[in-house]
């Protein structure tokens, strides 16, 4: 294995439309964090760069939806999400973000020296246009009708009903989220990078020379490469994003599959004046840990993009992880069927690491995994608790009653001794194999080997019996005891920090390189130790079967389909608004329009005239239903003419998610006429 002089690892930039859940977690930034604390302890050059990824469309739709703008939704997610990773002890030497000022240059040069070089294409092409709110429609801002399944409200790039993804041109009806109307095609410039141009090379790249990857990664990279590349649009219309930095491209930004890659970089910049270190110069280990979703893009459009650019180093490894089921179901923000991290915290406070080592232990590293709370419970109780917890506890709280919290002298040592001794080094050697080689899971089932070594050891020679009898033998025992548990907060200090640094603080013993490890004379004797605590609590059922009823009331609620919201209008200024004259009124009389299902005819006292209506509501309300009610109007709206009547307002109605209609009205009675604002 080649011997690298530092060390750049990056982690996949977190959309910044949602909080973290534990998928984030156990797959990209619990494993990057790993690795990165146990470069640190063998005092390598490592940096570990990460950030918010805060552009493309799911964000603008969002701001839309909320009627806040794009940069809002940014801000909050990236507050919450720096905070959650503070709080796992995610240690990344920093969290940037890609609207800072620092990513847009970076980015606009990046795409300035391919476009000089001439490694684009341009190429014009026909795309769907909103005449009325005079903009370009990018996938999720158009609707239509699913060929598939008859969905009527498909996206331009997916029918979440049938799942089917889809383009712009495939919806029946097509219509625009932003106006409603019916979008026309436009010719609309665009910059491509030609992908195609670079498959020979990334065959060779990949298939010949990263034999070594994980099978998931490199199996999905000769799919692609056997379908074989496209060219790709580098821009898109719209108008949040970094803008394309030349003549003839207003309203056009870098697509973000661009642009978040390249925030690596400007991180990095912000980091570091020597930036260029790690990302110029061959003796650089780079490596991007990401989830399976994003293998296409850190394997081989970046590279491509990197390879065009001509300067830059070229990742060594890309462990990506598969994706982490929740009890037997796919995560999904819009069902909120994940555990968020912020609500784990508030539920288990300070068990950070308990979660950190159940992700761990049952991380998908090379297949989809399941998370569920009966095996967290069993992880903590059954391993942390009675294998690692027990040993640490025993250890320390003989050795305060037998000598004060003295670290006591070795004596003789019997052949079982002598056969732990030799068991520790080897099992930092394994631990170390694992870790080199991204195998995280196997990593800390090695490491917890040292804690099953300590706890076998005490239960088979029993000093707690032979103090009794041969006071002597027990000091050279637990000197043994004490030296695998100084040994385990070096071992298990990458996966389990919080923790090893409490038992660090009991055993009054600060170093934390990794070079330590194995040696079997760390605690000196006469060394003293302080008085311990517990380093791990049972977690009960009844806390078990809240977060599992908390599911369930989740799951309850999809079936019941509440979630079905319409989406959203466009935004209306407020002077647009106050047009409209929305006010009480109290049904006098009401009754049906002959020859007709749906109509009823109603009288009604708005406190500035007594009116006619009619009204879409007698398959809901019967006439009499409606007398004396007081409801809400619109008093302003023109006249029209149904059925020979001329009806003068709209009654307002809530329409539930199956269609039946229900009267807003004002939850106390009030004077006719009251305006509603
Ligand atoms: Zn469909």
């Amino acid at each position: 294995m080649k011997k690298y002089k530092r060390y750049l690892i990056t982690s996949a930039l977190p959309y910044a439309n949602g909080p973290l859940h534990i998928g984030h977690l156990a797959g990209v930034y619990v494993p990057s964090d790993i690795y990165t604390r146990y470069l640190r302890m063998k005092d390598e050059d490592v940096i570990s760069v990460c950030g918010s990824d805060e552009h493309g469309v799911p964000i603008t739709l969002k701001a839309r939806n909320e009627g806040v703008t794009p940069q809002e939704i940014v801000d909050r997610y990236h507050t919450i999400n720096k905070k959650a990773f503070e709080e796992f002890g995610i240690a990344f030497d920093i969290y940037s973000r890609t609207s800072n000022k620092i990513h847009y240059e970076t980015a606009s040069d990046f795409f300035l020296k391919l476009y000089n070089k001439g490694e684009f294409t341009e190429k014009t092409s026909e795309q769907y246009y909103d005449e009325e709110a005079a903009t370009f429609l990018a996938d999720r801002y158009i609707m239509g009708t699913c060929p598939q399944c008859g969905n009527e409200s498909a996206y331009g790039d997916q029918c979440e009903k049938c799942g089917t993804s889809l383009s712009p041109s495939d919806l029946i009806n097509p219509h625009s989220t932003i106006s409603g109307s019916k979008p026309v095609l436009r010719e609309t410039l665009h910059w491509y990078l030609p992908l195609d141009k670079y498959e020979p090379w990334l065959k060779k790249w990949i298939l010949e020379d990263h034999k070594e990857w994980k099978a998931n990664v490199y199996g999905q990279c000769k799919s692609w490469l056997d379908q074989g590349l496209q060219p790709r649009a580098v821009s898109r219309d719209l108008d949040w994003g970094v803008p394309v930095p030349v003549k003839n491209a207003k309203g056009k930004v870098l697509y973000v599959w661009f642009d978040a890659p390249i925030g690596y970089i400007s991180a990095t910049k912000e980091l570091t004046a020597e930036w260029e270190k790690y990302w110029k110069d061959n003796e650089t280990k780079m490596v991007h840990f990401i989830g399976k979703d994003n293998i296409v893009f850190h394997c081989i459009i970046f590279p491509s993009m990197l390879k065009a650019e001509g300067s830059y180093i070229l990742p060594d490894n890309v462990p990506a992880n598969e994706f982490l089921n929740l009890e037997g179901d796919k995560i999904s923000t819009s069902r909120n069927w994940a555990v968020w991290l912020h609500e784990y915290l508030a539920d288990f406070p300070g068990k950070q690491d308990v979660l950190r080592y159940s992700l761990c232990a049952s991380a998908p590293e090379t297949k989809d995994n399941d998370f569920t709370w009966k095996e967290f419970q069993s992880r903590n109780n059954n391993e942390l608790v009675a294998i690692l917890g027990n040993f640490v506890n025993r250890t320390l709280v003989l050795t305060k009653n037998y000598y004060d919290g003295k670290v006591p002298e070795r004596g003789k040592t019997t052949p079982e001794d002598e056969a732990v001794l030799r068991e520790i080094p080897k099992i930092r050697e394994n631990v170390e194999t694992s870790l080199e080689t991204y195998r995280f899971r196997e990593a800390l089932k090695e490491a917890m080997n040292l804690a099953r070594l300590g706890n076998k050891y005490l239960a088979d020679a029993e000093p707690w019996k032979v103090i009794k009898t041969d006071p002597h033998r027990v000091k050279t025992i637990m000197n043994i005891a004490l030296q695998i548990t100084v040994n385990l907060t070096i071992i298990l200090e990458p996966f389990l920090p919080f923790s090893m640094q409490k038992l660090r603080n009991w055993i009054n013993f600060s170093q934390v390189k990794w070079d330590h490890a194995g040696e079997t004379q760390l605690l000196t004797p006469g060394h003293s130790i302080n008085k311990p605590g517990l380093l791990f609590e049972k977690i009960e059922d009844e806390e078990i079967n809240r977060q599992v009823d908390k599911l369930l009331a989740t799951k309850k609620l999809n079936e019941s389909g509440v979630t079905n919201t319409v989406p959203a209008k466009a935004p209306v200024s407020f002077d647009d608004f106050t047009k409209v004259d929305i006010r009480t009124a109290t049904v006098l009389e009401a009754e049906k329009v002959p020859k007709t299902t749906k109509l009823l005819k109603l009288k009604i006292d708005t406190g500035l005239d007594i009116r006619t209506i009619v009204s879409g509501i007698a398959e809901y309300f019967e006439p009499e239903d409606m007398i004396g009610k007081q409801i809400s109007i619109v008093a302003n709206l023109e006249p029209r003419t149904i059925k020979g009547i001329e009806s003068k307002g709209m009654i307002l109605m809530a329409e539930d998610t199956d269609g039946r209609l229900v009267l807003v009205s004002p939850s106390e009675k009030v004077n006719n006429g009251s305006l509603i604002k």
